[in-house]
């Protein structure tokens, strides 16, 4: 085991019926602005859950954020927050919701001229002060609500980049099972394959013996395979959507993390798919990571086998044969939930490859747990998906 540092500061406040519960989180005489999405919240009842619930607060509300937050939209946030000195936001919806609202937080605090520092020149540029914000979660899926993290798209320059923050972190976040029940297939299975994911990453890397923190990621892979299925068969089963919901959250909040190594280049190379054609998040996670497992199977071998074998059984054969079944079975949960995992189901052409090379070799960084994915072999895992 690696050494490591850990504070998870976020409350979450977990059940049916908790939505109201907002209104003791916030301190009192708050300027609130309520910041959520395309108006789901408004035709599943979470809207107006909310603003019941804080009907002695002086309420003032942005709506309109996108999947994939835009920087321009969090922008006009940021200025609504000036004109109103608000001083709490609550994100109300999905991933998308509560990483614009951490960055709307930054940014509107920020002294240097344009806050899209914190992106491009991420470690370098951080966050000095950050208005608090809490969350009411919509959307099992990021792990956005008890983390540090916030992903924005920068349409003009068509980037999608990180920024993280402890000072983003939510105060508190509240999660309802029951918003799982409005949800329509694609997110749920998109926040599955998110959430499993964003277990693998942390996960399938290179032993430090760490048994620990294996049983905790296989867990979660285990309950993510047995309970997202269900949600998907019925929307209404409130308990497979609580497991399901819970198991989202603990796949990202820092814990599985803890004394081992991490890879997220399946993310970053996923960002890039997204920036440039839009593709869901999770679906690009869904189209990187067997290519990720292919190519880089020589130093992921011994977790990719102990995956295999725990998760799906797999333990006859070569470990080349036990490797490329272990990937089969992957892809095979993927397609199960509706998710397609090759470049060409989403019309992506083989000259994206070409884009996302260059951006990697203009940015010069490398990529995964051991920093030895270069541009290359970002073409490399690509192109196996074809
Ligand atoms: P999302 O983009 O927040 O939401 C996707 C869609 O689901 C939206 O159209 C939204 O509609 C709808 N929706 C949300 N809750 C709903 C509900 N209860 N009922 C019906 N529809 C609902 O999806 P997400 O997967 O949670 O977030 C994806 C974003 O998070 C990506 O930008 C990704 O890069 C980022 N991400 C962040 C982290 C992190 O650690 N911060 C990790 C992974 C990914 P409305 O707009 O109408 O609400
Ligand atoms: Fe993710």
């Amino acid at each position: 085991m690696k050494n490591f540092e850990y504070k998870n500061p976020v409350k979450i406040i977990f059940g049916k019926g908790t939505i109201p519960k907002v209104a003791g989180e916030i301190p009192e005489n708050s300027r609130v602005l309520m910041i959520y999405g395309g108006g789901s919240i408004k035709r599943n009842g979470v809207y107006d859950q909310v603003k019941n619930a804080l009907k002695n607060f002086e309420l003032f509300e942005f709506g309109g954020i996108e999947a994939n937050p835009h920087y321009e939209t969090c922008i006009k946030a940021m200025e609504v927050v000036k004109a109103n000195n608000i001083d709490f936001l609550l994100s109300v919806g999905g991933g998308s919701v509560i990483d614009a609202t951490k960055f709307i937080a930054a940014g509107a605090l920020y002294e240097g001229e344009d806050p899209w520092d914190f992106f491009t020149q991420r470690f370098v540029i951080e966050p000095k002060a950050a208005i608090p914000l809490g969350a009411v979660l919509t959307l099992p899926a990021t792990g956005s609500e008890m983390n540090w993290n916030s992903v924005v798209s920068r349409v003009s320059t068509q980037e999608k980049l990180a920024f993280g923050s402890p000072l983003v972190m939510p105060q508190f976040s509240v999660l309802d099972p029951e918003c799982v029940f409005s949800l329509p297939d694609r997110q749920v299975a998109n926040g599955v394959v998110d959430a499993f994911v964003h277990v693998m990453e942390q996960y399938l890397t290179y032993p430090v013996n760490s048994p620990l923190q294996d049983r905790f990621a296989e867990g979660i892979l285990h309950t993510l395979i047995e309970e997202g299925p269900k949600v998907l068969a019925n929307r209404n089963d409130y308990d497979s959507a609580a497991n399901f919901m819970w198991s989202a959250t603990m796949a990202l909040n820092g814990l599985i993390a803890l004394g081992v190594p991490s890879d997220w280049a399946t993310h970053m190379i996923g960002h890039e798919l997204t920036a440039f054609h839009g593709i869901d998040h999770a679906r690009t996670l869904a189209i990187v990571l067997p290519g990720m497992m292919n190519i880089k199977r020589h130093n992921k071998k011994d977790k990719i086998l102990q995956y295999g074998e725990r998760i799906w059984g797999i333990n006859q054969g070569t470990d080349d044969e036990r490797i490329d079944k272990t990937i089969d079975k992957t892809v095979a949960f993927f397609k199960s939930l509706g998710v397609p995992c090759t470049l060409p189901e989403y019309d992506v052409p083989a000259e994206t490859i070409q884009k996302i090379k260059e951006r990697f070799k203009t940015r010069g960084s490398k990529l995964g747990e051991n920093a030895d994915i270069d541009y290359n072999q970002v073409e490399e895992i690509l192109t196996d998906r074809l």
